[in-house]
């Protein structure tokens, strides 16, 4: 089959391998029919993931069709429509037994495409298949089931939810890309007063609106802190979601939460951030942290499924599988090209 190779830091190849075959009784090959690129696998190639070893197909994110299962696998048949978790659940560990799979220890948690071999190839492996796999109902598009591999859930897990966004909350999001934006949607199941979205890209900013985002920041113009303070009666945001990753957006977020608020971390961070505790420590600031465990993907796929929640309007752009490298490079000109996710199909 062919696949998308890692080859070490800036380096990598579509590539002829060989195809996976079962190895654990509990493992599917599947057919991958879509694939997507996420900003994770950008940060692989720039070398900030040194656990991805050269060799390693990339991608955590598939729909696809299951083409075969171990012996013990019993929730999925050959011929299936699946949905392939960025996160897989070995479903007997500690974490697992909690709820909390992407801190598996039996050998799942975030292994595709990091560990393991992953999903940007023509067929892929999932051990853990019963745990790992959702099954999708024909009215969900491979469209929009691709934004339930990995965004929507991270997103409403790691930001809304451990942010704890309450009704007639005001919630920053900061960073407007394709998490940030799915934090905004998601937070709005919540009924908050308001979402401030920031960034340095007006035309995510113009993004973040068509999202459902009432009010945009930039702080290349606007003095954000004083914004948020006049937008929330001098308090300061009730719920801040960081969805950069780099250490200015964290001390950013911390610098806008109301006291007794909430600062949600999802960046992916490769360097230290300054935590100013000589300015948080009396404010009963709740911050948190955190790798997605895929615990609400079930609920997402109904609310996908029902219109709830406009997952396909993520997909930007399409390309063909094998053309996957000059979808990375759409993805990763994102400032100008306006990439979310761009969907690769076989
Ligand atoms: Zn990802
Ligand atoms: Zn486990």
């Amino acid at each position: 089959m062919r696949a998308l190779v890692y080859r070490g830091p800036g380096s990598k190849s579509w590539d002829d391998v060989p195809d996976p075959q079962l190895v654990d009784a509990t493992d599917a090959i599947v057919r991958v029919d879509a694939t997507t690129i996420c900003g994770t696998d950008l940060h692989i190639l720039k070398g900030d993931v040194p656990a991805v070893e050269p060799g390693r197909i990339l991608g955590h994110e598939a729909v696809g069709t299951v083409e075969s299962v171990g012996a013990a696998v019993a929730g999925i048949r050959p011929g299936d429509r699946v949905l392939v978790s960025c996160i897989s659940s070995c479903g007997r560990c500690r974490f697992c037994r909690e709820g909390q799979y992407g801190q598996c220890i039996g050998g799942g948690g975030w292994i595709l495409g990091h560990l393991i071999d992953g999903t940007q190839a023509q067929y892929v492996r999932v051990p853990f298949a019963d745990n790992s796999t959702h099954l999708l109902p024909a009215t969900v598009s491979d469209e929009q089931a691709i934004t339930l591999c990995d965004i929507l859930p991270t997103a409403y897990e790691i930001g809304v939810i451990n942010g704890a966004v309450r009704p007639a909350d005001v919630v920053a999001v900061v960073g407007a890309g394709p998490i940030g934006l799915a934090a905004v949607i998601t937070a709005r199941l919540f009924s908050p007063r308001s979402i401030i979205a920031i960034d340095v890209a007006d035309r995510r900013l113009e993004l973040a609106k068509q999202f459902g985002a009432q009010e945009t920041l930039n702080p290349r113009r606007d003095d954000v802190a004083e914004r948020v303070r006049v937008l929330t009666d001098g308090l300061g945001a009730d719920v801040v979601i960081e969805a950069v990753g780099v250490p200015e957006t964290f001390e950013m977020c911390t610098s806008l939460v109301r006291p007794g608020g909430h600062v949600a971390n999802v960046g992916v961070h490769g360097k230290p951030a300054t935590l100013h505790l000589e300015d948080l420590w009396i404010k009963e600031i709740t911050i948190t942290t955190g790798l997605v465990h895929t615990v609400t993907t079930p609920t997402l796929l109904s609310m996908v499924a029902s219109g709830v929640l406009d997952a396909a309007r993520f997909v930007t752009h399409h390309f063909p599988l094998h053309e996957i490298e000059d979808a990375y490079d759409v993805f990763a000109r994102a400032n100008e090209t306006d990439a979310l996710k761009v969907f690769l199909s076989r």
